[in-house]
């Protein structure tokens, strides 16, 4: 299906995937692209539908299942979320892809054998009070919200052995270089 890797990066709510990788996102080195997710949750502020999500409504991801859209899907924190075939088919003629999924969906592809050039990360916190430190200082989720996200982050974690490297982002800028040094390997054979 692919000429370029699909690199997967999972981790607690709040661990700070994103911020890891928006530093290599425009390095050109790399060509890596974000796969967008379908998601039914609803947007937080300054979060742009195409860009951060395709925010979708219950009945419309259900019909994206039901279609045979999704390389996998899979609910998390009372929300749905998926990996839209056509996201990932788009970029990866000519990309490596990145998707920053949850546990489930992740082992999911890793069990399936429709991708064969997978890479994947794991990226863990110091320890689970640090993880709800940040997840409270972030404000984005309600208080309950946060408390399933904690919860979640245990459970998750147990699977971290699942996935081919895993970094613990305690000082972000060691987790980043770790980061760097994988890519270089992996994708430039550095
Ligand atoms: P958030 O609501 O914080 O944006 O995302 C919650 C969780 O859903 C995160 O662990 C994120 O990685 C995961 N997630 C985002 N998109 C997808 C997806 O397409 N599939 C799966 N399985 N998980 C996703």
């Amino acid at each position: 299906m692919s000429k370029g890797k699909i690199i997967i990066i999972s981790g607690p709510s709040g661990v700070g995937k994103k911020t890891i990788i928006d530093k290599f996102i425009n390095d050109e080195r790399f060509n890596l692209k974000y796969s967008v997710s379908a998601t039914t949750r609803k947007p937080r502020d300054g979060e742009i539908n195409g860009r951060d999500y395709y925010f979708l409504s219950e009945e419309e991801f259900n019909e994206n299942i039901k279609n045979n859209n999704f390389l996998e899907w899979a609910e998390f924190a009372g929300n749905k979320y998926g990996t839209l075939i056509s996201e990932v088919k788009k970029s990866l003629e000519n990309n490596n892809i990145i998707l920053e999924i949850e546990v489930q969906g992740a082992t999911a592809i890793m069990q399936s054998n429709i991708i064969d050039d997978l890479l994947t990360f794991f990226i863990v916190p110091p320890s689970i009070e640090e993880l709800e430190k940040r997840l409270r200082k972030r404000n984005t989720e309600t208080n309950e919200k946060i408390n399933l996200r904690i919860k979640k982050a245990s459970e998750e974690m147990k699977l971290s052995n699942k996935y081919s490297y895993v970094i613990v982002n305690d000082d972000v800028d060691v987790a980043v270089n770790e980061f760097k040094k994988i890519l270089e390997k992996e994708l430039l054979n550095e």
